[in-house]
């Protein structure tokens, strides 16, 4: 399970090592070294997990996540603390801040993985047969229609993927490499431009409703499902 990691930590040791072994896992990684630059990123594209020292210059990670917690539009992201503390009331903190899950430095790549890994299962959009909504763009799993308040709409099987994981999947930069991981699956034989074409088909397919605007190019990095322009 590839993901966009955000890792909020001011050592730069640590913080190149942690970034390493994400990187080897498959992982994506953004990196921030204080509150600032952290919720700067989160501004600009969701995150799928947010990795947060509790130790940084200015802001804590506590006051992070608390602030994350406040805002809508943040809520949901996953979040696993870091820290040197080890102690039970901290601990109790941390959770109640609004930490998914809470680690102790140091610890080992692979618990660090092993963690992200749950708390990414635990948390993700559930790939249910759950009919989803936007703007009167409707999908629904379980009868494998769309429609537009109301209007059927014509898609092929990997645009109906495609447009089922966005719509799941709001909000949040998706990589051509993601989108290969998590819409055709095995993809070894696929090229990353095959994505730009079903991209191209689904945009077209929605352009009479416009709602071909929900699926954003993000120059350089990917694409978005966004209700926000
Ligand atoms: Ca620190």
């Amino acid at each position: 399970m590839a993901a966009n990691i955000l890792l909020v930590e001011d050592e730069p040791a640590i913080q190149e090592l942690i970034a390493f072994n994400l990187t080897q896992a498959g992982h994506h990684v953004l990196r921030a070294s204080t509150a600032e630059a952290a919720l700067t990123l989160v501004k600009n594209a969701l995150p799928d997990l947010i990795l947060l020292d509790w130790m940084l210059p200015g802001a804590s990670g506590i006051d992070i996540a608390k602030k994350l917690r406040a805002d809508e539009r943040t809520r949901a992201i996953p979040i696993i603390m870091l820290t040197a503390r080890s102690d039970e009331q901290d601990k109790i903190v941390g959770l109640e801040s609004g930490a998914d899950d809470y680690i102790t430095k140091p610890f080992s790549p692979r618990e660090l993985l092993a963690r992200i890994k749950a708390v990414l299962r635990r948390r993700a959009p559930q790939m249910t047969d759950d009919a989803v909504e936007v703007q009167g763009l409707r999908l629904d799993p379980i009868t494998h229609r769309v429609t537009s308040l109301g209007q059927p709409i014509d898609l092929g099987p990997t645009e109906f993927r495609l447009l089922h994981f966005f719509m799941t999947h709001p909000e949040r930069v998706h990589s051509r490499s993601q989108l290969l991981d998590q819409v055709w699956g095995d993809h070894v034989f696929v090229e990353e431009r095959t994505v730009d074409v079903h991209i191209r088909r689904l945009r077209s397919a929605l352009e009479a409703t416009r709602h071909d605007d929900l699926i954003q190019t993000v120059r350089g990095t990917g694409y978005r499902f966004s209700t926000q322009q």
